[in-house]
């Protein structure tokens, strides 16, 4: 008897039926501190490079890459290829963290790729398999290693979901961490930006440790992310992560760079610290150097290791598969020059960015490094308001050569390390008719509010159009792009070019 195929709507009608059964068990079983899914109703079942297929049949270009952990895309044949290799070499999969020829493999590869001055001295520590993990060893490292208990961390930092990962992120409220302002352009503390904004940053951060009744006594460590991700693509500017380094390593304090998330070339260098010249005392690495699969770790300088056998142990760390992929991942960016091509590709996405922003006064900015991009929404009819006696008129714009005196997309700040363009207040909010006394910062625009909702939209509307992207930042207004290392021009024009419209139809009702 012929076996008769089913008719194609027969399938897609299959197909749906399984992906909404499969999304109304989700919503049914799984928890309410659920994310990602939530924002992402869809089921991927296939996937390759940039592209996700749903369970709906529905394909999907994937800017998320696993929250920058997929920096070859989906399922890369050389990743695929070292993972089946250790299947079938009869090794072991799991060996606690005890020596093996992959992991040794793994340890060679990731030396080679670290800073000199530091690979030369390094010390690696395998931990537990998520990024938090590798956080948490890196404090009691340096708390270990100092006989001192505070840490200095950032405003905006994003660390991980552990007790002390959490601490030294920005929604903490630990006594021992003292909260330093990190430098940003479009909301900069200071209201300043640029330059200017980001040494009056580091001022503080010298007056805090210089003064006998700041409150701060010498910590342990200060720990940061070179360009902070989840806290809405911030990249630090070069001149300020030396200056953090400087101040550091005058007063004995081991520096900690979080490149869990700016690692593995996606900012433009193999390491974000290396477009500084910053060399860290301890840096903290994972995603990425797991080539998707699980994977963290904490390199050190030797004279940190003083730590007992023990003091930081668990018995999922030392994941063979994910050891082959990350060495296969490091090598084939290494080789390949990915970093290089993220750094390239990434200031061009930004150019595109920044005009797309002249176009749309709902962007507040568009800011980031390498392959790490973030567009910030805003409400452009919410006027800002003016501190003290002053009150929002309709008076001049700011004076030129101010900062986002500019017509549209002017450049916010311009002097850091990654770029930044953001748009200028409404003509007015810097004015002081009226006022007692104009302050000499009010030439400098202040940021329009935070526009959630529409990030929202955005999110939306892009899944509509088959683009997958995160949202980050404070307010959850920023639209973060982190597509793999590896995707194409073609790529890359198809991704914006469904941003722009998600964007268009989004911000649509709110303009009228
Ligand atoms: N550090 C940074 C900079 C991160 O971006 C993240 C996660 O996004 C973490 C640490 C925590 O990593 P994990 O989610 O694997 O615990």
């Amino acid at each position: 008897m012929a076996v008769t195929e089913p008719a194609p709507a027969a399938i897609s009608a299959a197909h749906s039926a399984a992906h909404e059964g499969i999304l109304r068990r989700q919503s049914a079983r799984e928890s309410a501190a659920r994310t990602y899914a939530r924002a992402l109703p869809i089921v991927p079942v296939r996937a390759r490079g940039l592209t996700i297929e749903g369970a709906d049949g529905q394909r999907y270009l994937d800017c998320l890459s696993g929250a920058g952990t997929l920096a070859l895309g989906h399922n890369h044949p050389v990743v695929l290829e070292a993972i089946r290799k250790v299947l079938e070499s009869g090794a072991p999969l799991h060996v606690l963290d005890l020596a093996t020829p992959v992991k040794d493999a793994f340890t060679t590869e990731l030396f080679r790729t670290l800073p000199r001055a530091l690979a030369d001295r390094a010390r690696i520590q395998f931990c537990g398999p998520a990024g938090t993990d590798a956080v948490e060893a890196a404090l009691k490292l340096v708390r270990t290693a100092t006989g001192r208990d505070g840490m200095l961390a950032f405003t905006g930092a994003y660390h991980g979901m552990t007790a002390g990962a959490l601490d030294v992120s920005g929604g903490a409220q630990d006594v021992r961490v003292a909260r330093l302002p990190y430098p940003q352009d479009y909301r900069c503390p200071f209201g300043i930006g640029g330059a200017d904004g980001a040494e009056l940053a580091a001022r503080w951060t010298e007056s805090l440790l210089d003064d006998p009744k700041s409150g701060v006594p010498l910590p342990a460590g200060m720990i940061l992310e070179p360009v902070q991700g989840e806290g809405g693509v911030i990249p630090a500017p070069d001149g300020w992560l030396r200056r953090m380094r400087e101040i550091t390593a005058a007063r004995t304090i081991p520096l900690i760079a979080d490149e869990v998330q700016t690692g593995v070339g996606r900012t433009g260098t193999f390491w974000a610290v290396e477009h500084s010249g910053v060399v860290p005392d301890v840096m903290v690495l994972s995603k990425a150097i797991g080539g998707s699969l699980p994977l963290a770790v904490v390199v050190y300088r030797d004279d940190l290791d003083v730590w007992p056998p023990g003091a930081h142990a668990g018995t999922f760390r030392g994941n063979q598969l994910a050891m082959a992929a990350g060495a296969a991942t490091l090598e084939y960016v290494r080789e390949n020059g990915l970093a290089e091509r993220a750094g390239v590709l990434g200031t061009r996405m930004l150019t595109q960015l920044r005009s797309l922003a002249a176009e749309h006064p709902c962007i507040g900015d568009v800011r980031g490094r390498g392959l790490m991009l973030g567009v910030e929404l805003v409400d452009p009819a919410a006027a800002a308001p003016v501190p003290g006696p002053r009150s929002v008129n309709h008076g001049p714009v700011p004076p030129a050569g101010s900062a986002g005196s500019s017509g549209s997309a002017g450049v916010s700040g311009g002097t850091s390390g990654g770029t930044s363009a953001g748009h200028p207040l409404p003509a007015g909010a810097a004015g002081a008719a009226g006022a007692a006394r104009p302050l000499a910062l009010d030439r400098f625009p202040r940021p329009l509010p935070p526009a959630p909702e529409l990030a929202a939209a955005v999110q939306r509307e892009c899944l509509h159009r088959g683009l997958i992207v995160e949202l980050g930042g404070r307010h959850s207004s920023v639209v973060r792009l982190l597509p793999p290392l590896t995707i194409t021009d073609e790529q890359a024009a198809a991704i914006l070019d469904r941003l722009a419209d998600a964007i268009s139809a989004a911000a649509r009702p709110h303009h009228g």
